[in-house]
This record gives structure tokens, C-alpha cells and sequence, in this order.
């Protein structure tokens, strides 16, 4: 099969810089050395140019997992012509694909199962999408957002704009040019391309997949920490519509971070978020999926199969009931209607159903783990 044509400018514009980044920069450290002005502006402009695509191109318009307002948009727009991503319509539709053709070789844009360096960076090489390159027809909704229209109108401009006048501006206020352009300019340009790209190809190698193993998406605390929060890639295919990507409050997750604080003075809203239920129902069937292979290999198996069969539903009842009796809660504490016997009964039968589903999840995960 003849290979698409390589497309010169991406190619061009990815060596140069990463071998900047690779040679020039370790030159300068040692012969010259960053100063800690060097150093604070590229950490912050790494996390603006990172965040911009994270909480702007992904979560926001990829997924509209929330709505933002204009000053929050702009600075978003800007942030992801710094990062030099392609604008955020054209990102958004190839993102759009991704997930609803994920892991097919053809029509994934980045499809992890054409090898790590295919969905790294090879993607953007050569001409693979041709004529669909310019086919937008999967982002109707975004050509509307006047500031997604506007970035998408200006997006050269743009890129030259922050990529030179940025590093430049930062060089004169420090009176470093060289230094600047080297870490704000390079450094941080390389840096924020591969640890986004991680995304498509780590986050779909490396990893636990603990809610669903229909794709190749998996969860992984380690490029968590490079990805703002993206590392948590298992449950964001599942739910692709939850603002959070790490749901439990350990998890390194500051995209999701800059989202929850912004709605408190305004600047976001609408934040959407799976109902736990769903959440916690998707992992014990995934435990339920993996137990059942163990148990097969294992000596006794029928007798464990209908062991597991037996507590999983068990544990699905307890699950639907106490969730059920919790949404009721939260309605009747909203309407705050109840009389006092009625929330005292209300809290006893709470708790006696919380008891009774922590019971058979602690039973459920002694049982799977012996089975792990
Ligand atoms: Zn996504
Ligand atoms: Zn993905």
C-alpha cells in the first residue's frame, strides 16, 4: 500500500523543535543557566497552554461537559493557539471521531491499535484523513460559538502571535532574549505537544481499565499528574460527558479543579457529572467480567460461578436500593417538607440501607480479590 504524503510543515515544525528542546536547551542550562524567572515563566506557561486544551478543547467543546463564560472562553482560545494544536474546531472534530470510532483503525483519527508512535504523533505526519481533513460536519454546534469561529478564522495569526510575542515580550521584561525563547518558547512548546499526546497513546497502552474493557482506554495516575488530569482515560471514554475525569477526591485531577472553582464565582456552569450509581455499577461489573475468567481456570468452578452469579446481583440489589432511597432523600431535603417522626425514620432506614450495601460490597470485594 503506498504511503500518504507527508505532510511537510507539522513534520518540520515537530523535529526542529523537539531538537531545540533536546540539544540547544541542556547546552544553554549548562553553559548559561535559567534563571528562576525562566524557570516560573515556562512552568506557568506550560500549565496555561496545557489547561487551555484540557479544560477548554476537551472538556468544554470537545464534550460540552459544562458551559463557560466568554472571558473564560477567550483566554481558553488563546491558550490553545500558545499550545499549537490545530484550532479548537478542527481538534474537537477529530476528538468527536475518536471517541465514537475509538479503537477502529480507519476512521479513529488516532486509533491506538496503529501502534504508539501512529497515535503519539505519526497521525499528524502525513496526510492519513485527506479529504475529511476538512470536514466539520461532526461540529455544527461549535461553528456557532462565535469564539470558536473566531479562532478557527484567525488561527495562524494567532500561533505566531502568542508562540513569538509571548517568549519575547517575557524576554525584554527579563532582559534574557535567548534564554526566554529557548524555555517559554521551545521547552514549553515541546513539552505541553507530548504530554498531550500521551493522552492518545500512553493513556490507550499503559494502565488499569477498572469500568469497562471495551475499549482500549485506561486509567493511570502517573500520566494524571503530566495530563492535568487526563490520565484518568478509562472512565472518560465510558462517561465522556463528566466534567471530572478522576472522580475519587485523591485523585490528581486540576482540570477538573480549575472547572468546580470557576462555578463558584461564575465563570463556569451546567457542570455535568455521571450519577454515582452508574459509576459504581460499571466497576462491579467489570470486578464481576474478571472474577468470572479467574474462577473458570479454577478446579471448582461451576460451584464459583454461581457464587459470584449469586452475590453480584446481591450486590446490584443493595446497590439500586440504596440509591434509590438516597435520590429520594435529596428530594425530600430540597422540598424540606417532612416532619420531624418521618426524617427520623427516613435517617434510620438511610443508614440501615447503607449498612447492608457496604456489607455486600466489603463481601464482594473479599470475594473478587481472592479471585484476582
Ligand atoms: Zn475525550
Ligand atoms: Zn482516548
Amino acid at each position: 500500500m503506498k504511503k500518504a504524503p507527508i505532510i511537510w510543515t507539522t513534520t518540520i515544525l515537530f523535529s526542529l523543535t523537539f531538537l531545540v528542546a533536546a540539544i540547544a536547551v541542556p547546552w544553554y542550562a549548562i553553559a548559561v543557566g535559567f534563571g528562576w524567572f525562566e524557570i516560573i515563566a515556562t512552568i506557568l506557561a506550560l500549565g496555561y497552554c496545557g489547561m487551555s486544551i484540557t479544560a477548554g478543547y476537551h472538556r468544554l467543546w470537545a464534550h460540552k461537559t459544562y458551559d463557560a463564560h466568554p472571558f473564560l472562553q477567550w483566554a481558553f482560545a488563546i491558550g490553545g493557539a500558545f499550545a499549537l494544536q490545530n484550532s479548537a474546531l478542527h481538534w474537537s472534530s477529530d476528538h468527536r471521531d475518536h471517541h465514537r470510532h475509538v479503537d477502529n483503525d480507519d476512521k479513529d483519527p488516532y486509533s491506538a491499535g496503529r501502534g504508539f508512535w501512529y497515535s503519539h504523533i505519526g497521525w499528524m505526519l502525513r496526510d492519513y484523513q485527506g479529504e475529511v481533513y476538512h470536514d466539520y460536519s461532526n461540529v455544527r454546534d461549535l461553528q456557532k460559538n462565535r469564539i470558536v469561529a473566531w479562532q478557527h478564522k484567525h488561527y495562524l495569526g494567532l500561533t505566531i502571535a502568542t508562540n513569538l510575542g509571548i517568549p519575547v515580550l517575557l524576554g525584554w521584561l527579563s532582559g534574557n532574549m535567548l534564554g526566554m525563547i529557548l524555555s517559554v518558547g521551545v521547552l514549553r512548546l515541546v513539552l505541553s505537544h507530548h504530554f498531550t499526546f500521551f493522552i492518545n497513546s500512553l493513556a490507550h497502552i499503559w494502565g488499569k481499565q477498572p469500568y469497562t474493557d471495551k475499549n482500549s482506554a485506561r486509567d493511570n495516575g502517573v500520566l494524571a499528574f503530566l495530563t492535568y488530569g487526563e490520565g484518568y482515560h478509562n472512565y472518560h471514554h465510558i462517561f465522556e460527558y463528566d466534567y471530572r475525569n478522576g472522580i475519587k477526591w485523591w485523585q490528581f485531577d486540576p482540570t477538573k479543579w480549575l472547572i468546580k472553582s470557576s462555578s463558584y464565582i461564575g465563570l463556569t456552569r451546567n457542570l455535568r457529572t455521571v450519577p454515582e450509581e452508574r459509576i459504581a455499577l460499571a466497576k462491579a461489573k467489570m470486578q464481576l467480567q474478571r472474577a468470572q475468567q479467574k474462577a473458570q481456570l479454577l478446579p471448582n468452578a461451576e460451584q464459583l460461578l454461581q457464587l459470584l452469579e449469586r452475590e453480584y446481583e446481591l450486590l446490584v440489589a443493595r446497590m439500586q436500593d440504596f440509591y434509590q432511597l438516597k435520590k429520594q432523600f435529596v428530594v425530600q431535603k430540597k422540598q424540606a417538607l417532612i416532619e420531624q417522626y418521618q426524617t427520623a425514620d427516613f435517617k434510620l432506614r438511610y443508614r440501615e440501607f447503607k449498612r447492608h450495601m457496604q456489607q455486600q460490597h466489603q463481601h464482594w470485594q473479599r470475594l473478587t480479590a481472592a479471585l484476582h
